[in-house]
């Protein structure tokens, strides 16, 4: 499978009506073509690595590359390559990935926004994913606020790891027993880093 590699597209081709070809000697024949060359990443064109090109004959049907041009055919090629912009879609991979990571930045900033709002002002039913001990995950669930308080019941289960620990908000995980905290605790929990994680129904 093909992972990455080098293509070339067509950026801009000229015609010299006042070159001569060195090899047929008709004057007017000569166009130059200018290609951008780039890294395609599965096949997305990511970075732009140059340009190469040549100049055709059309009498004599003569291609030449630029270092068999003469000295006009060279100056007229030159200014065709200055002429040739590369094409923004030649940058689309690094334009995706910047987009991506723009995305998750964004959706982060939302999420945290709507966790610390829930944290302000809980209500029954939030689960919140917390850091019960060093490098083990469980969550909270709240069953009932009052102004300075929140009751909650813990869940019996932890995990090594963020990933996959919805699996343990279910019902029958969570103790019988209800604790609770004052708002300023849960707060704190949030702040330091404590809980990381808010969801809401
Ligand atoms: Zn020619």
């Amino acid at each position: 499978m093909v992972i990455y590699g080098w293509r070339s597209s067509h950026i801009k081709t000229t015609e010299n009506k006042q070159v001569i070809c060195p090899h047929c000697n008709n004057q007017g024949g000569l166009s130059n073509s200018v290609y951008g060359r780039y890294v395609h990443i599965f096949w997305i064109p990511t970075i732009p690595i140059g340009k190469t090109g040549g100049a055709v004959c059309s009498h004599c049907q003569k291609a030449y590359k630029p270092k068999e041009m003469s000295e006009d055919m060279k100056r007229a090629y030159k200014n065709t390559k200055q002429e040739s912009k590369t094409p923004l879609w030649h940058f689309s991979g690094i334009a995706i990935v910047g987009l991506i990571i723009l995305f998750f930045s964004i959706s982060d900033k939302i999420d945290a926004q709507e966790d610390l709002t829930a944290i302000d002002s809980p209500i029954s039913g939030d689960v919140y994913k917390y850091e019960s001990d060093a490098n083990r995950y469980s969550t909270l669930k709240v069953v009932e606020v009052d102004e300075d308080s929140v009751y909650f019941r813990y869940n019996n289960y932890d995990y090594t790891q963020k990933v996959g620990i919805e699996e343990i908000d279910v019902d029958t995980c969570y103790t019988q027993d209800i604790y609770m905290m004052s708002r300023d605790e849960l707060k704190n929990m949030y702040e330091n880093g404590t809980i990381y994680d808010v969801s809401r129904k």
